[in-house]
């Protein structure tokens, strides 16, 4: 894969935004976590736990100093830090649950996730993973992705010891913008400079991936300041960049009720921003790895996607696939060879469910061969922009136009734009179609053109 800027195909229209930019889920999961259902008796997915070779474990830490107004994720306002103690109890109390229900598999990634896991002080982000260390076979071994995410605003310098110490090797920064007239809007004040020394200390003490998370369409923000933004951002040069399209859904996350509507962009200038910020990171030498994630070439996962050895998961675009991943902390998923497994969302639900059973999972998914086929179809076109006509044909037993006669049907239009193609029986993504990712994927869905009622996913673009 080459870089963006480098083809006139991958120029994104406002004919073709307007077209394909509506809601469409993101794919980290198929099928998708609103589909699952309450564990009933008889759904153990956690039982092919014994059978796997390698494991992921996910931390959710969902405590944060204050409220960012847009914000979507599963958090817990406070500063009271003994809540954030008595859970860490919790979540090393879950992990023993797994204990005896788990192969002696080695763990290929850690990621903490919030929330802030910075919220933690040092000494319990080091008994968190000592406590894990005790339970799952955690190797300290550089080659392994042990990553987390910070916030900028409240990260000690000191603590980027303790986490290398403890392993971790790539960090993840939320910035969203550096306009201080849209952070006053979103309620994230954050200085760019905090930032660069948070980078720079993070380089010195040999962290290998630093990824910068970004978000346009927020209140307040022009093609200008976001120009600016990017400006700074690049020449800080992280390896990694998400460029996320702000999800307005106040009816469903009460945060975002406190952003002014007024101040947001308008449709057209929100086109005009993701254009004009794709176009700097492509001159500014970033890959395009597809949805919204870019890297420099010599970047991991750039290079794992020129190599079509990517991978997703409910983090996004990731290295090392591993056959399952354990999800600790409440709103965590789990999956396994079995299927989905998710813990209660609120705190409180999640404490005494772990308090009571050790175990704190609600709801989930059982695989059937066909979400298992649908499942590897969507994983390849998200990751490898492609499907193999003959590995899908041994996979579902028919060639891929007989077996998936209808869901072609469906990309006719999307090969009539350009987005797809089919070469040589492979049905292909093209460079332009690349932004599209997840509407080529949507088409294979079988849930979502089921008619099963209203869906809310946050828009393509
Ligand atoms: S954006 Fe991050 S720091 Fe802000 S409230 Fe949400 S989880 Fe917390």
């Amino acid at each position: 894969m080459t870089a963006l800027h480098q083809h006139a195909d991958t120029a994104l229209s406002t004919d073709l935004l307007s077209r394909y930019s509506g809601p469409c889920p993101r794919y980290t999961s198929y099928p998708t976590a609103d589909r699952f259902v309450p564990l009933q008796e008889g759904m153990r997915p956690w039982d092919a736990l014994r059978e796997i070779d390698s494991l992921s474990l996910y931390v959710h830490i969902p405590f944060c100093h204050s409220l960012c107004y847009f914000c979507a994720c599963n958090k817990v306002i406070t500063n009271q830090y003994g809540l954030a103690s008595s859970y860490l109890d919790r979540v090393l109390e879950e992990a023993r649950w797994y204990r005896d229900r788990v192969a002696a598999a080695p763990v290929v990634q850690l990621h903490l996730g919030g929330g802030t896991p910075t919220f933690l002080t040092d000494s319990d982000l080091r008994r968190l993973v000592e406590g894990l260390g005790e339970i799952f076979d955690l190797r300290r071994d550089d080659t392994i992705e042990y990553s987390v995410e910070a916030d900028p605003r409240t990260f000690r310098l000191d603590t980027l010891d303790t986490l290398r110490e403890l392993g971790f090797n790539r960090l993840s920064l939320g910035i969203q913008d550096f306009n201080p007239q849209v952070q006053r809007a979103i309620n994230r004040i954050c200085a760019p400079e905090a930032v660069e020394q948070i980078t720079c200390a993070a380089r010195e003490r040999g962290f290998r991936s630093i990824s910068y998370d970004l978000i346009h369409g927020l209140p307040h923000q022009t093609v200008d300041t976001l120009r600016e933004t990017i400006d700074r951002v690049v020449a800080m040069g992280p390896d990694r960049i998400a460029l996320y399209h702000y999800a307005h859904l106040p009816e469903r996350f009460k945060a975002q009720r406190l952003i002014n509507t007024d101040a947001m962009p308008a449709p057209a200038d929100k086109i005009a921003m993701q254009v004009g910020a794709v176009e700097m990171l492509g001159d500014a030498g970033y890959e395009f790895l597809g949805m919204d994630h870019f890297a420099l070439p010599g970047d991991e996962l750039a290079r794992a996607a020129r190599a079509g050895e990517l991978r997703r998961n409910f983090q996004g675009y990731t290295l090392m696939p591993a056959d399952a991943l354990i999800g600790l902390g409440a709103s965590a998923i789990s999956y396994s060879a079995g299927g989905y497994w998710q813990n209660h969302h609120r705190l409180k639900d999640y404490v005494e469910a772990i308090r009571e059973r050790g175990f704190a999972g609600f709801r989930g998914w059982a695989m059937s061969e066909d979400d298992r086929l649908r499942q590897y179809l969507i994983m390849e076109l998200m990751c490898r922009m492609r499907l193999d006509h003959q590995a899908v044909a041994e996979r579902a037993g028919a060639p891929l136009a007989e077996a998936f006669a209808a869901e072609l049907e469906r990309l006719q239009p999307l090969m009539t734009d350009g987005l797809v193609r089919e070469e040589g029986g492979d049905l292909v993504i093209t460079d332009r179609g690349r932004w599209f990712t997840r509407n080529v994927a949507a088409a294979f869905d079988a849930y979502l053109h089921e008619p099963a009622g209203e869906r809310r996913y946050s828009r393509v673009l």
